[in-house]
């Protein structure tokens, strides 16, 4: 295999990562949420950027913001490469951004050192993927991959109760599709999409990320190729007993919902324990009623996030350990309600692209393992519909989603010269 890419210089991708971190809003850490001015400014910049970098740029009717270096031989598909731009609420500077910011570094690198493509190359920014500021998540990539259909925009609002659609207005979006730097602005008043058509033309989708795990790190590893991001499942279990006087009711004449759920936790973090990795679970909240320190609780709601990436252990998993449940409830006299919140199938990278992830760290000589993304990632929704990758880098300390996240430059220039190579095989390579 022809391996001419080395040493790919990380300076365009350090400059754009420390350029963006400066759209946000006031606070520690990184703010930007969807169709925000930080949001529009930041948006604006890469396209800005990325034209100086001899990309062509246009933007789409929800904002994910492209940038293409058009191929000599195929014209009409591209092989897509990007991140989100969006951040949550005090993030950090790493999460979304460097995939876009080493998307862009890589296809300048590339067609600078040879030139035009062979198959068409983007770097995409989307505009979402946290769902920080309005209810639903993967908001650019699920547009571009026909996840939503337009109906969203007057039916979701955020806190102050703007609705989507009204956000997008505001940012001269929800019209037609425009081209050029400082286009955006050109739709202002445009007209609603009733219905938003996924993209055809993508053959490839590749992302580069921060881990936000402790993974790399503790394994001093240098790149993580993703196998999979798990799948997911999430409900709310209710427990009812009755409650009574703490004083007066003997413990054995006693229904108390709050002991059978933290039995029925403890049976959750053994069972999670037993089964082994890649399977996570977690109950992240717990209320109790009448939560008064003289009653016997007569009623608990807890969640339940677990998380796999085989879709037939996901299921035996969840349904093994409601059925353990039930058992517990059965015993102790207690009711039980389980609803199911969510349930997303596991996306696995396609088998081919982990390979080729997998010889580039060889020949690049970079410490390497193939792992599972607990994280939700704008790439699993490309996974039913094209060929899709992951690469990850160390997180420090395994900290996201905070003002704390970091990764070094030198981390961060591994994970750019990984994507570069595959891009190069990708698009300039007679394969
Ligand atoms: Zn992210």
């Amino acid at each position: 295999m022809n391996m001419p890419v080395h040493n790919v210089p990380a300076g365009v991708m350090l400059a754009l990562l420390e350029e963006l971190a400066a759209f946000s809003a006031p606070g520690p850490g990184v703010t930007r949420l969807l169709y925000t001015p930080e949001w529009y400014r930041a948006q604006q910049f890469l396209q800005e950027r990325w034209a100086g970098l001899g990309l062509k740029v246009r933007t789409d009717e929800v904002g994910n913001v492209y940038g293409t270096l058009t191929g000599s031989k195929v014209t009409d598909k591209v092989i897509l490469t990007g991140s989100h731009i969006d951040t949550v609420v005090n993030g950090g500077r790493y999460d979304g951004a460097y995939g876009v910011a080493a998307a862009a570094a890589a296809l300048h690198y590339l067609q600078v050192t040879f030139g035009q493509p062979l198959r068409s190359l983007e770097v995409v920014s989307f505009c979402e993927e946290e769902g920080s500021r309005f209810p639903l998540t993967f908001w650019g990539s699920g547009n571009v991959t026909g996840l939503y259909n337009g109906s969203e925009r007057g039916s979701f609002a955020d806190v102050d109760g703007v609705t989507l659609g009204a956000a997008m207005a505001a940012c001269g979006l929800g019209g037609i599709e425009t081209s050029g730097v400082g286009d955006i602005a050109a739709t202002e008043g445009g007209r609603e999409f009733t219905s938003s058509p996924a993209r055809r033309d993508i053959t490839a989708y590749i992302e580069l990320h921060i881990e936000q795990g402790i993974i790399l790190e503790r394994n001093s590893q240098e790149i993580g190729v993703v196998q999979a991001i798990a799948g997911q499942r999430r409900y709310i279990v209710k427990i009812g007993g009755t409650a009574n006087h703490a004083g007066t009711t003997p413990m054995g004449l006693r229904r108390d919902a709050l002991a059978g759920s933290a039995e029925m936790l403890l049976a959750l973090e053994r069972s999670a324990v037993a089964e082994g990795d890649p399977l996570v679970a977690t109950t992240g909240r717990l209320e109790v009623h009448p939560g008064t320190p003289n009653v016997i609780p007569g009623e608990v709601q807890f969640t339940l996030d677990i998380r796999h990436s085989e879709a037939g252990n996901l299921e035996r998993f969840c349904s093994g350990i409601l059925e353990e449940f039930a058992g517990i409830a059965g015993r102790r006299g207690l009711d039980l309600e389980v609803l199911p919140l969510l349930a997303t199938a596991p996306a696995p990278m396609d088998k081919g692209m982990c390979a080729a992830l997998e010889q580039i760290c060889e020949k690049q000589g970079k410490s390497y393992r193939s792992m599972v993304s607990g994280a939700g990632h704008d790439a699993q929704l490309f996974a039913p519909l094209c060929p899709a990758a992951m690469i990850f880098v160390p997180s420090r300390g395994g900290i996201s989603h905070s003002p704390d996240e970091y990764s070094s430059p030198e981390e961060l220039a591994a994970g750019l010269e990984v994507l570069t190579s595959i891009l190069y095989e990708l698009a300039y390579t007679e394969n």
